[in-house]
């Protein structure tokens, strides 16, 4: 069985709705499906959360009562039948009673989860409903029944397989199986989230844990692109990476994957394709386990990273100095994406601030600390085994005009990434494409 995700544009009109169930029973065979919110629903729900934080029923309240009015004129639209358009409506009226319930309540992250949830909660089962009205055998499987995070937050993955693999022999006979992304329930059984963008996680996570032939991530573009299109001109799309290349893209910025979401899909060896929902036929990306020997595939940025100095002629060549240094970063559960040293200094780079000031005054014990904010770091991937001489000329070469802060490179054979500030990172990204793919 394959699994199939459709992203919030895929999923953001009546028409696509329709376009997208054509697209799913076009050759009758079973099918797990994983649909996202409607575009713009997740940031909606954030902006209601944010009102209710702030104690502003009244402004909260204005914006369910928008989306509302939104979500009621879709469903006129979508169905051909009185029952099914009355059958949505109702369920719809009683989502947007629930979310006017938080204005009346104490408001805390727990609520907050709880409102994020129902964006894709609506848009399944307007799509299950379609699909039951054009009178196809249809099933919604609940994800907060079969994705669930362990105390670490990240996801159990022995309980998703079982769950999933259940729910499948529980409801045989389907052609089609739809659940929601993104969201999951915690160890506690409360509800929870894979962070922003992770239906491209819940598809992961399915099909490796059903060992499925194939994860399809469709999107509103044609497979991951040499560069990132909203920021650079004349990006290609990339026919082919392998498992580890699309880890480090989506990892390092490529938006169109969720940052972790390619790891289940590599240890289970299921490949995926990410196509194009405006354009079905479209070749898209393929993810597997084939190296194109020599050649580079893309470029990608991650934003907000805050990069760390630790200068200490005295202590930096004593054995034991970088444990010391790391075990701070451990025990503020914070983990480190770039590493360079020297003999006098060691310079790290990290994303997740919010034990920043713990971590420096700790570090204050070992040295002379400097932190640099408002960095981006810019990664190359694809194949830079030892073999493929010349290439990190070249990269540098493209940098020749920019201040690069630190440069990573011989951590992998996939990647070198380079640090340089937010206000150079559009040109550096322009420069790499522009030596890197214009040959
Ligand atoms: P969805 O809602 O379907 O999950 P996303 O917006 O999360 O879609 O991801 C698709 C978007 O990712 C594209 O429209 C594109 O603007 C952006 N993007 C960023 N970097 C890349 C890249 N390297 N290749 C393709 N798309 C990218
Ligand atoms: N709806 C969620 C978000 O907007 C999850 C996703 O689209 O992947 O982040
Ligand atoms: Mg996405």
């Amino acid at each position: 069985m394959k699994v199939l995700k459709f992203g919030g544009t895929s999923v953001g009109t009546p028409q696509r709705m329709k376009e997208v169930s054509k697209l799913i029973t076009s050759d009758g065979k079973p099918k797990m499906v994983v649909l996202s919110a409607m575009s713009g629903t997740t940031n909606t729900l954030v902006e209601i959360s944010d009102y209710l934080y702030k104690k502003n029923p009244e402004g909260a309240n204005t914006i369910i009562n928008r989306l509302e009015q939104k979500y009621i004129r879709h469903a006129q639209e979508i169905y051909n039948t009185e029952e099914w358009r009355e059958k949505t409506i109702q369920f719809l009226h009683e989502e947007f009673d629930y979310l006017r319930s938080f204005t009346k309540i104490h408001f805390t992250s727990f609520e907050e989860k709880v409102i994020l949830a129902q964006g894709e909660i609506m848009s399944t089962n307007m799509v299950t409903n379609y699909l039951l009205e054009c009178g196809v055998k249809t099933v919604l499987l609940p994800a907060l029944d079969i994705i669930r995070t362990d105390k670490n937050s990240e996801p159990d993955f022995n309980y998703i397989k079982d769950k999933s693999v259940t729910a499948l022999k529980e409801n045989p006979d389907y052609e089609i199986y739809i659940t929601q992304g993104f969201i999951c329930r915690n160890a506690y059984g409360e509800i929870d989230n894979l962070l922003r963008g992770g239906s491209d996680y819940t598809a992961c996570l399915i099909g490796a844990a059903i060992q499925a032939e194939e994860i399809q991530i469709w999107t509103d573009i044609d497979g991951m692109h040499n560069n990132d299109p909203r920021v650079v001109k004349h990006t290609e799309p990339v026919r082919q990476l392998h498992f580890e290349e699309a880890a480090e893209l989506a990892y390092f910025g490529a938006k169109i994957l969720h940052p972790t979401c390619i790891q289940p899909a590599k240890f289970a060896g299921v490949p995926v394709r990410l196509l194009n929902t405006m354009d079905p036929e479209a070749p898209g990306t393929t993810i597997n386990n084939e190296f194109q020997h020599g050649k580079i595939k893309a470029v990608a940025a991650k934003e907000d990273i805050v990069c760390i100095q630790i200068q200490s002629s005295r202590m930096l060549l004593a054995h034991g100095f970088l444990r010391k240094v790391f075990e701070i970063f451990e025990s503020y559960k914070t983990s480190i994406d770039m590493v360079c040293t020297s003999e006098v200094g060691v310079s790290v780079t990290i994303d997740n601030v919010s034990q920043l000031c713990n971590i420096t005054d700790e570090l204050k014990k070992y040295g002379t600390v400097t932190v640099d904010t408002d960095m981006v770091i810019i990664c190359v991937v694809g194949d830079l085994h030892s073999d493929n001489v010349g290439f990190e000329t070249l990269a540098c070469q493209a940098l020749k005009e920019i201040p690069v802060r630190m440069i990573s490179y011989g951590g992998s054979n996939h990647n070198i990434s380079f640090l340089v500030h937010k206000e150079d990172k559009v040109r550096t990204m322009q420069a790499l494409s522009d030596t890197l793919f214009s040959m």
